[in-house]
């Protein structure tokens, strides 16, 4: 069989090139990184994780046409998804105080917000993903005035959704951030999609009675097992079976 070829390789996931035209592969892997990886770490099973959470949030969206790039996953590991242009931002929603948003204005963390909040940050690893305005993002030619205001209905619409979700099965959306790309449908129409990932790697979830932590602040503040919380939160919206063993070795992968 042919090799597949790689498109770009990030800190926890490859993208190869799709069967077709306009589609890519996503492949999840077991690395975690945190503070602009200066933490790095092998979790056995994390991409496995992620791969199927990521897939039952995107799905979600699609299905009450909030439009994502996920076309339908492959394998333990790998989803099929849309290829996009990317719009080199970071999008942060948060209902409730946390993280950076707690430091910079002094808020306690969980202070619920008086409405959620938006905020972007410019993708560049190199600069340590420096928070921007829309001044900077339209001065700058990353996306127009009218790509903002419809990446912010996205951003809400999604927020709205995955809260839901996750109240339904006990677990507090404190925060997440997506990212975003153009897409164009044949009447050259061009559209705002959800891309990359939603997984615990990019949300704040809390257990809503006991504010146990289920997401990536595990493994950035050495909390205990990630798999374990992420089991947790895969197990919660039945997206695993509650004694299914998560599979580690490559050779299960398909
Ligand atoms: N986040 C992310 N990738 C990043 C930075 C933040 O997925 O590079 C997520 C993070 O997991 C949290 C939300 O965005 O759910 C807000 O993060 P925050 O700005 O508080 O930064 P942090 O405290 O994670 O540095």
């Amino acid at each position: 069989m042919a090799r597949r070829k790689k498109v770009y390789e990030g800190k926890a996931k490859i993208l190869y090139e799709g069967p077709e035209p306009g589609t890519l592969i996503q492949y999840f892997k077991d690395d975690a990184t945190a503070f602009n990886a200066q933490k790095v770490e092998v979790i056995e099973g994390k991409g496995v994780l992620n791969n199927r959470l990521s897939e039952f949030f995107m799905q979600g969206l699609n299905d009450i046409g909030v439009p994502t790039h996920f076309i339908r996953r492959i394998n333990m590991r790998e989803q099929l998804i849309r290829q996009v242009e990317m719009i080199p931002l970071e999008v942060v929603v948060r209902n409730s105080a946390a993280g950076s948003l707690s430091k910079r204005l002094g808020l306690e963390e969980g202070t619920p917000l008086p409405r959620p909040i938006v905020e972007f940050y410019f993708k560049d690893d190199k600069l340590g993903d420096p928070m921007v305005a829309e001044e900077h993002i339209i001065a700058f030619g990353w996306a127009t005035q009218q790509d903002l205001d419809d990446v912010v209905a996205l951003a809400l619409r999604v927020n709205d959704f995955l809260s839901g979700v996750m109240m339904g099965v006990g677990i507090r959306l404190v925060d997440f951030k997506i990212e975003v790309g153009r897409i164009w449908d044949e009447n050259d129409y061009q559209r705002i999609v959800v891309a990359d990932e939603i997984s615990p790697d990019s949300c704040r979830l809390w257990d809503v009675k006991t504010g146990q932590k289920l997401d990536k602040d595990v493994f950035r503040h050495d909390l205990g097992s990630l798999s374990d919380a992420y089991s947790e939160v895969a197990r919660r919206l039945g997206v695993l079976p509650a004694a299914t063993p998560v599979p580690v070795k490559p050779s299960l992968i398909n």
